[in-house]
C-alpha cells in the first residue's frame, strides 16, 4: 500500500495531524523493536484512496547531537520505507536551523516531498508562513493541524500520487 511517513522536529504539530488523518478509521499501533518503537503507524483514507501513515519522533532529548543525529535517522528510515514524504513545519516558530538541515537531506529523496507549514490559523501567521517558500519544495501548503483548514488540499495533492 502506499505509505506516507510525517517527518520534522518535535512541536510542529505532527501528531496532531496523524490523528486527524486517522479519524476515520482507528491507528493501528505499531510494536516492533529496534527504531519502529519511535514510530505509529495507522491508515488513512481520502476521497476513496486508502493509504499507510507513519508518524515518526517520540525522542524528547533536544539537548545535544545525540538529537540531531536521531532525527537525521528518522528522515532517513522514512525515505526508505515511504513513498512520499510530509515535511511539517511551524509557521509560529518560523524556519529553524533544524527545518535546513532536515530539508537538505530531503533535497536528495528521489520520492516526493510534501512541506506542510502548519500552524497557520490566522491571517497574520499566512502573512508570515510565505517565507518558507524560500526552502524552495515546489509542494508546499499552509494548514492548520488543529482546525483543519488547508488539510484537504494537501490530500489532495497527495493521493494523486495514488
Ligand atoms: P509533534 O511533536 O510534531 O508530533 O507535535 P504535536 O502534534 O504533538 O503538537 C505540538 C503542539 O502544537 C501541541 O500543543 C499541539 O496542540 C500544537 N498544534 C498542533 N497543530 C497546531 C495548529 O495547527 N495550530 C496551533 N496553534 N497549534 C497546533
Ligand atoms: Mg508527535
Amino acid at each position: 500500500m502506499f505509505t506516507l511517513a510525517i517527518v520534522g522536529r518535535p512541536n510542529v504539530g505532527k501528531s496532531t495531524l496523524f490523528n486527524r488523518l486517522l479519524e476515520s478509521r482507528k491507528a493501528i499501533v505499531d510494536d516492533q523493536s529496534g527504531v519502529t518503537r519511535d514510530r505509529q503507524y495507522g491508515i488513512a483514507d481520502w476521497s476513496g484512496k486508502t493509504f499507510n501513515v507513519v508518524d515518526t519522533g517520540g525522542f524528547v532529548d533536544n539537548s545535544d547531537d545525540l538529537f540531531e543525529r536521531e532525527i537525521a535517522k528518522q528522515v532517513m528510515i522514512a525515505i526508505e520505507e515511504a513513498n512520499a514524504l510530509l515535511f511539517m513545519t511551524d509557521a509560529a516558530t518560523g524556519i529553524t536551523d533544524l527545518d535546513e538541515e532536515m530539508v537538505q537531506l530531503l533535497r536528495r529523496s528521489p520520492k516526493p516531498v510534501f512541506l506542510a507549514v502548519n500552524k497557520v490559523d490566522n491571517h497574520q501567521r499566512q502573512l508570515e508562513a510565505t517565507e518558507f517558500y524560500s526552502m524552495g519544495l515546489e509542494n508546499t501548503f499552509f494548514i492548520s493541524s488543529m482546525s483543519g483548514s488547508g488539510t484537504g488540499e494537501l490530500l489532495d495533492a497527495i493521493v494523486a500520487l495514488i
